[in-house]
């Protein structure tokens, strides 16, 4: 007996924005299953869904309880998966949705941005020896402890999939985008960014944990774990080569290899020593469930933190009610370089004079394993991106 390939796609909010995306979806994981392929597929909620229901809470409530946020934000993704599969069983393929707790998808207690602790995705193991399509909602699952429906943190339905892919032992697990790949940089931000075709782990944690926002960053941690093979390519397109992402991958030789940034770093005043801080700092968040920072950089009792916007937005929102921590500035935005190998100060120096040349002001530098960072003032980061982009070539 041959074993079925298996893979776990998963398309984001964007490529399901309309009615028309979805059957185009449709169309193409119906064709993956014609083709003898097991598919299991994780969805986003369509277009700006999960920001509406946001807006549509902070209209009801200036402080939403987080049980009733995720009992409303796990709404966008059930919209999705049940008009996925309706258009898939349509086109006369079999395909059933669940929910993250129908499918298994375990979760710590914390609401908004919790972590998934366990998969145990019976459901979705009967459907597909049945033949079925699976559709699951991204972004979503239940915790064990206080049987309540959680959510994983904004854009976590990346790691719904490959929470997934991991249990089941996909083949790969597909990121399906309305942009072709991985870019060198935002290609938003600068107009001559360049496709990468292949990254290892490694790299790509060092680069969504400084804001790249082309995957959730636990995604790429839990892809590394479990061993997923990531692709991630255009829905619109299923030829299309995009970016894979494996364990292996080396470039031949040191190289910058994309930049990315945080648009605003906090500079916090805490009195208590660095590690103190770090720990205090955590726990606060974690007690009021605001989820971790991405960084906190430290030097006497000050203390910069960066991060994704929301997590900040809501340190900033805390800060006002208690005194654990005072936000001195938050004038400086983060600019990263990531490096295919460890940096030394030659790559330092290198990036510093093209900065200076350019006029640009460097708050602080500092470097870590495989890459440097550089916080600037907010107004000179988009030129600061442009000028150590120039690096790559
Ligand atoms: N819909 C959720 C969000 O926008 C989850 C996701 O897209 O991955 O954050
Ligand atoms: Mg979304």
């Amino acid at each position: 007996m041959t074993i079925k390939k298996l893979i776990v796609q998963k398309y984001g909010g964007a490529t399901l924005a309309d009615p028309e995306k979805i059957k185009h979806a449709a169309k193409r994981i119906f064709e993956l299953h014609q083709s003898g392929i097991q598919v299991v597929v994780v969805v986003s909620a369509m277009g700006q869904t999960t920001n509406q229901l946001i807006d549509l809470a902070k209209q009801v409530s200036i402080r939403p309880q987080l049980r009733e946020l995720d009992m409303l934000l796990t709404v966008g993704e059930r919209i999705s998966m049940s008009l996925v599969s309706m258009a898939l069983n349509d086109l006369g393929c079999p395909a059933i949705s669940f929910t993250g707790s129908q499918a298994g998808i375990l979760t710590d207690e914390s609401h908004v941005n919790a972590n998934i602790i366990d998969v145990k995705a019976f459901r979705v193991e009967e459907a597909l020896k049945e033949n079925k399509v699976v559709i699951l909602a991204g972004f979503q699952g239940v915790s064990p402890i206080t049987k309540e429906i959680t959510t994983l943190g904004r854009g976590g339905s990346d790691t719904s999939a490959v929470a997934m892919a991991g249990y089941l032992n996909a083949d790969r697990c597909e990121i399906l985008k309305d942009v072709d790949c991985i870019y060198t940089a935002d290609p938003k931000l600068v107009s001559n960014a360049k496709p990468i075709k292949h990254l290892n782990y490694r790299q790509l944690i060092e680069m969504t944990s400084w804001g790249a926002k082309v995957l959730h960053h636990r995604s790429v941690e839990m892809a590394q774990q479990k061993k997923v093979i990531l692709y991630v390519g255009p829905a619109s397109n299923s030829l299309s080569d995009g970016t894979i992402v494996t364990s292996d991958f080396e470039f031949t030789q040191q190289q910058a290899i994309a930049i990315n940034s945080f648009d605003q770093v906090f500079q916090l005043e805490m009195h208590a020593p660095i590690s103190e801080a770090a720990k205090d700092l955590n726990e606060v968040l974690q007690k009021n469930q605001i989820g971790r920072p991405q960084f906190l950089y430290s030097e006497s009792t000050t203390h910069l933190i960066t991060g994704p916007q929301e997590i900040l937005n809501a340190i900033e929102t805390f800060e006002s009610k208690q005194d654990t921590y005072k936000i001195k500035n938050k004038r400086y935005s983060s600019v990263s370089v990531t490096y295919s190998q460890t940096v030394s100060d030659a790559e330092m120096q290198t990036s510093e004079a093209l900065l200076n040349k350019n006029n640009i002001k460097i708050f602080k530098s500092f470097s870590m394993l495989n890459s440097l960072h550089f916080f600037v003032s907010t107004d000179q980061k988009n030129e600061a991106i442009q000028i150590l982009h120039s690096q790559i070539t």
